[in-house]
């Protein structure tokens, strides 16, 4: 259990979408936080957590 809870964590919560080109990134959620990560593919810092609401 404990491993399919890091498995989760590591699979959702590092995980967030572009909000304009709907890339997926993967990121520490302190930096999309800090705006340290902007979009690869585009160079947008608008980003949305995977997990909708
Ligand atoms: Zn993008």
């Amino acid at each position: 259990m404990v491993k399919f809870n890091e498995a989760a964590v590591r699979m959702f919560q590092n995980i967030f979408i572009c909000k304009r080109c709907k890339h997926k990134i993967r990121a520490p959620s302190l930096k999309v936080v800090q705006g340290k990560i902007s979009c690869r593919f585009c160079k947008s810092k608008s980003l949305r957590p995977k997990r909708k609401k």
